[in-house]
């Protein structure tokens, strides 16, 4: 199944070729501070199954917990996040979900960094939980 999505001035899309992609929910400082959001909830995808239309920008992110960069590649325009890529796994793309047109399928299959979640989020749907290192399956 294909799923698209784009950032909210529309000068990047995105195109997703993965049937197997899995949702996880990343509740840790850095990306609270990117996303301006209590945690950023990721499509994590094979690198060769994105394709980025337009030109993100990347933010180099190296002050992280495992002090290994994190690449977050978002909208310079419109200043909505697209993608992260980190070192430990180099050819996976975490995509923002909020970015796609098709949702309704996904379900969280694991929350990372739980020990910096907001107090007013509450976990209902099952998932692995972690604490502190993410958990975050790399494709
Ligand atoms: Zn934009
Ligand atoms: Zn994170």
């Amino acid at each position: 199944m294909e799923r698209t999505g784009q950032c909210l001035c529309g000068q990047i899309k995105l195109t997703i070729n993965d049937d197997n992609a899995e949702l996880d929910v990343c509740h840790c400082k850095n990306c609270q501070l990117q996303s301006g959001s209590a945690c950023a909830p990721f499509l994590a995808v094979a690198l060769d199954n994105l394709s980025v239309d337009g030109d993100p920008k990347c933010f180099a992110d190296r002050d992280t917990v495992s002090s290994r960069t994190v690449r977050r590649h978002f909208c310079s325009d419109c200043g909505s996040p697209a993608y992260v890529v980190v070192e430990r796994a180099p050819t996976t793309a975490y995509v923002f979900s909020g970015l796609l047109e098709q949702t309704s399928d996904l379900r969280p299959k694991v929350h990372g960094w739980t020990t910096t979640k907001h107090a007013w989020v509450e976990i209902t749907e099952g998932g692995l939980q972690y604490d502190m290192d993410s958990g975050l399956s790399p494709r």
